[in-house]
């Protein structure tokens, strides 16, 4: 339904993005994570049509952004963030905003209040429809930018950052509400936040520095990271760590060994980097070498992690 291809975008001089491509199928929720600054936006805009890529293509059902942009806009709804919040008009009240809205994206009269009324329904905001939209609270803000994004009925969803600056009771609500939309339409969000995409997503697309520094599911991206896996090893007493760490070294497909004294006792962590579990191997070494095992314990490297690595490569 969407498909990018060695997008690219300079303002002037300055990369925002850079030989970026990704797909997206019918029904999807697309995460694309990255901190600030990354590109995340200008991907966004170059989809909507709002900018030109510099060079590469996008096409959404088909039809290429550059070369049919009203093809593409008649599809698409487009949240894009502002300064406070979704870029709206804050002086006007919920129902003439969504009203003026839908006149710009050329609902016909007769339409149009059945169709503001659909997308006040979905969104959960009939009750607030006579309200200033600058008093409302910023989950409702943020329904209501959901709201006009609606109007056209559009089969893909553009979300700019749809979380930001709400509470947690306010963020779960609104990843409801893009996951009950998800399905019929297909949808790409953006955001900072890495258990946001988590949750939310079934794919995500890591931008850093304006390129893409992975795409995977959530699970698949745990994994890949350095084999994925850590595990805790907490031997009785105190060894030396230079010892721990020779001997452990010695197991194959082990990644980092970090050797800490806590306590009374002696605290392993270790990095698998092959797919085999080695924890087998990790109970054999001690027992080899007299090392009373007291606690074992196997975990996923958190997406927090995975994100670091992944990010952080150049520098290290
Ligand atoms: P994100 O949405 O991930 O925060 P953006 O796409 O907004 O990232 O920005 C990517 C880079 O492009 C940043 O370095 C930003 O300063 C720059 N940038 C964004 N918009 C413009 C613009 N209109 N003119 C010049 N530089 C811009």
């Amino acid at each position: 339904m969407i498909e990018v291809k060695n997008l690219s975008k300079f303002y002037g001089p300055t990369k925002a993005v850079e030989d970026v491509s990704f797909t997206v199928e019918k029904g999807e929720i697309l995460g694309l994570l990255g901190p600030n600054g990354a590109g995340k936006t200008t991907i966004m805009r170059i989809l909507t049509g709002f900018f030109q890529p510099t060079g590469g293509s996008a096409k959404i059902a088909g039809f290429d952004v550059v070369e049919d942009p009203l093809e593409v806009k008649k599809r698409i709804g487009y949240m894009q963030e502002g300064q406070q919040g979704p870029a709206l008009y804050y002086e006007m009240t919920v129902y003439s905003f969504l009203d003026f809205v839908a006149q710009l994206k050329g609902a016909p009269k007769k339409d149009r209040n059945r169709t503001i009324h659909k997308a006040m329904e979905l969104t959960g905001i009939k009750d607030v429809k006579d309200r200033i939209i600058g008093r409302l609270s910023s989950g409702y803000k943020q329904r209501v930018g959901l709201a006009q994004a609606l109007l056209n009925d559009p089969e893909v969803l553009i979300l700019d950052e749809p979380t930001r600056g709400l509470d947690p009771k306010q963020i779960i609500e609104i990843r409801q509400l893009i996951k009950n939309m998800a399905g019929e339409r297909t949808i790409i969000l953006s955001s900072h936040i890495l258990p946001e995409v988590a949750m939310t997503c079934n794919k995500i697309v890591i931008i850093d520095k304006g390129t893409k520094v992975a795409e995977d599911t959530q699970e698949e991206l745990s994994r890949k990271a350095e084999g994925g896996d850590s595990v805790l090893v907490k031997l009785k007493g105190k060894q030396e760590p230079e010892d721990v760490e020779k001997e452990y070294g010695k197991i194959k497909g082990l990644g980092e060994v970090k050797v800490s004294l806590e306590g009374g006792l002696t605290v392993v962590k270790v990095v698998r980097s092959g797919v085999k579990d080695i924890r087998e191997e990790l109970f054999k070494t001690a027992v080899k070498n007299d090392w009373v095992i007291l606690e074992m314990k196997s975990s996923s490297l958190s997406l927090e992690e995975v994100f670091l690595r992944l990010t952080t490569k150049e520098e290290v």
